[in-house]
């Protein structure tokens, strides 16, 4: 049986000698695992189909529950992300994040559309903002949200405050005398705001502040889902 999706690939590895097996993120079928024959030999027609960030609409040939791409015309290929190194890490934390956060056999239309609205702003501006943005929506979808508002244990407004903590196992910030979380800046809180498009204090939004939010996601990315987060670390290794 054949059927057509819109896929954005999000991982590939290499089988056998010259396959690959890709997760594409796809919007009529959710996550799916397809394998793809001969994309590693030079001259492939279907190379494109196999490269980071393909966004393609993948014809599948079904055979007893699993997949092999037979054809694909690409949509986009978001090419701006593979040719500038912090683009390319920035767009590879969004995908490895999307791959972690979702399940096959659910419905992942959302975070696909939102996931490709991600890399075409990555392609044309600046791509931290863009990428904190996408990962608070993604681990907010899967049940991880990050709430940057008044204390979570006694409600007083958090602005102002110089001292602030982060509790990771709630998700949320509170001041300095309440909750069991770690130390928080005040930058980081500012600018989880800033990105998700609430009030903020502007004399907390720093230069290096999208670099300390993202400290603070991967951390608490990690604590989640019990795994490192890879292209995150190298992202704010080279920011
Ligand atoms: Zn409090």
């Amino acid at each position: 049986m054949e059927l057509i999706v819109n896929g954005l690939m999000l991982k590939s590895a290499d089988y056998k000698e010259n396959d690959k097996i890709l997760t594409l993120l796809t919007a009529e079928k959710g996550k799916i695992t397809a394998g793809i024959k001969g994309v590693r030999k030079a001259k492939a027609k279907l190379k494109f189909a196999a490269q980071p960030f393909c966004f393609a609409e993948y014809v599948l040939s079904e055979k007893g529950g699993r997949y092999t791409v037979v054809n694909a015309s690409e949509c986009e290929s978001f090419y701006d992300l593979r040719t500038d190194i912090n683009k390319f890490y920035a767009a590879s934390a969004a995908a490895e994040a999307a791959n972690a956060l979702t399940y096959e056999g659910e419905d992942c239309r959302e975070i696909f559309t939102r996931l490709i609205k991600t890399l075409s702003e990555m392609c044309g501006g600046a791509e931290s903002r863009a990428l904190i943005s996408f990962l608070l929506f993604a681990l907010g979808g899967a049940g991880y949200a990050v709430t940057a508002e008044n204390c979570a244990v006694c409600g007083a407004p958090l602005h102002g405050l110089n001292k602030l903590k982060f509790d990771m196992d709630t998700g949320s910030f509170t001041c300095g005398e309440c909750g069991n979380g770690a130390g928080a800046s005040r930058v980081t809180y500012n600018v989880l705001r800033m990105v998700q498009g609430k009030s903020c204090e502007q004399d907390f939004i720093t230069p290096d502040g999208e670099k300390r939010a993202l400290r603070l996601i991967r951390e608490y990315f990690s604590y989640k889902l019990n795994a490192s987060f890879k292209s995150l670390s190298e992202y704010i290794r080279l920011i």
